[in-house]
């Protein structure tokens, strides 16, 4: 009996009981529970050993918000976005939140534009490069030409893609990097596509530096393609990140639906559309690209509801937040809150350049608000980016090494994500805490560690 129980009537000290004293059960439900009281601060001490998200500077999603979101999402955990006939105000808040992405995206009928939700980036890529197969499909029955071997050509993109292209029976072609630069060249097209191309896709924010890819001239390229070979290859925009801070940061950058050839772009709510993490975007040029057959109408949930998703049941708190922020923030709101994270990445940036062993690949000015740098000297140093990374998580910076894609997969990148949250000082501290850790791993030589990436790219 555990000891609370001879001295006292009272509820027990949370630390003294048995689960506390003999630990949780592992693999197998247990026989009996314990008080709510109990169990949360014990799963709750289990999270302990995460690290602390606000200072995850690997991650591109949001890790602060305000005091009312957390009540909002409290108020909407039980809503199923799905049901749209029990939640009708919630499917109506999800298409304001359509048309006002398209809007944000310059889509020219952005009233009755199609789009919808999603669980995030993945899955509104998939289901963007699926409405492209499909069309390309139909092209191609119509021209009584073979259909059986598509494929997709890309910069260096997120895994997202390479799934959608493993998943769904799609070439992944992706253009190789070069030294000197960090995403695709539009000339270097016409040596990827041919007439099984579904479509291209430029990275707004590509993954692996931060960087934008040019899609204006990506698409006058496939104009020239197209002019000299007759074929009409549309282009997808992977704008995860980019979709929530071009249209705040650089409204002149002309990446969207004023591109006629953009015929879709996805975005990350939980990025820097600064929603909680589980939302995501599509959203269609017109009408006629998505096509009717991969619509599904469902009816047992009373009403005739069409849907196009991977999923089914899905929270709606997210998508609820999303139309918070654009309501509580304003575009004005929004590109402050990008500008303050630009110049933070960018000072950062301006200081990490000054340190001797590192070279800054992007500075954080003109796409994401990041910075990406590589060591000066990576075959003279005796230690690695990695031995950088491992150093200051013991200050609990979590800071993301990798290699970057073919064909400079011999060349090791840190990229560091400044995102709502991260201020001056937050940055300050950073750089001091790496440039202490490059002291002593120069001085200690340290030995070369073969530590492998271990942290997602999301
Ligand atoms: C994060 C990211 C994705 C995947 O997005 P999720 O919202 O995490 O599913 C896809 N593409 C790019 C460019 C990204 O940065």
């Amino acid at each position: 009996m555990p000891l609370w129980k001879k001295s006292s009537s009272k509820s027990p000290d949370v630390y003294t009981t048995t689960h506390a004293i003999q630990g949780l059960a592992k693999d197998h439900i247990p026989e009996t529970g314990m008080s709510p009281e109990e169990a949360y601060n014990l799963v709750r001490d289990e999270l302990y050993l995460d690290g602390n998200a606000r200072q995850n500077l690997a991650t591109f999603c949001t890790t602060w918000v305000e005091d009312e979101v957390h009540t909002l999402m409290a108020d909407c955990i039980d809503k199923n976005m799905i049901d749209k006939d029990e939640y009708p105000q919630t499917a109506e808040i999800e298409a304001r939140c359509v048309h006002i992405i398209a809007s944000l995206w310059n889509s020219p009928e952005a009233e009755d534009t199609i789009g919808c939700s999603t669980t995030g980036s993945s899955e509104a890529a998939m289901l963007g490069g699926l409405a492209l197969k499909w069309a390309w499909r139909d092209r191609q029955k119509k021209a009584g030409k073979h259909h059986d071997k598509p494929n997709i050509v890309c910069g260096p993109v997120q895994v997202c893609w390479h799934k959608f292209a493993k998943y769904f029976d799609v070439e992944l072609r992706q253009i190789p990097l070069t030294e000197g630069s960090l995403h695709m060249q539009p000339e270097q097209l016409k040596d990827y596509v041919d007439e099984n191309t579904i479509c291209v896709v430029p990275t707004l924010g590509v993954t692996f530096t931060g960087v934008y890819e040019p899609v204006k001239e990506v698409c006058q390229e496939l104009d020239k393609i197209q002019f000299e070979t007759g074929l009409d290859i549309p282009v997808h925009v992977d704008a995860a990140s980019g979709g929530f801070v071009a249209p705040f940061l650089h409204p002149e950058l002309v990446w969207d639906f004023r591109l006629d050839r953009v015929k879709s772009i996805n975005a990350s709510g939980h990025k820097f559309g600064l929603a909680p993490l589980g939302v995501g975007w599509v959203i269609w040029r017109d009408k006629k690209e998505l096509p009717a057959d991969l619509v599904f109408n469902v009816d047992y949930l009373g009403g005739n509801m069409p849907t196009f998703a991977l999923n089914f049941s899905r929270p709606g708190g997210q998508i609820i937040i999303q139309y918070y922020n654009f309501m509580r923030l304003g575009y004005v709101g929004y590109r402050a809150i990008q500008l303050a994270c630009a110049e933070n990445a960018h000072y950062l940036a301006k200081k990490l350049s000054k340190l001797p062993e590192l070279e800054v690949l992007y500075d954080g000015k003109g796409a994401l608000p990041c910075v990406c740098y590589r060591l000066k000297e990576p075959k003279k140093a005796h230690y690695t980016l990695y031995d950088l990374s491992e150093r200051v998580r013991m200050s609990g910076w979590q800071i993301a090494s990798y290699p970057l894609p073919a064909d400079m997969q011999d060349t090791i990148v840190q990229r560091i994500m400044v995102r709502h949250g991260v201020s001056h000082d937050s940055v300050e501290q950073l750089f001091e805490d790496i440039r202490k850790a490059l002291n002593y791993l120069g001085k200690n030589n340290i030995k070369w560690s073969e530590a492998g990436p271990s942290f997602s790219h999301g």
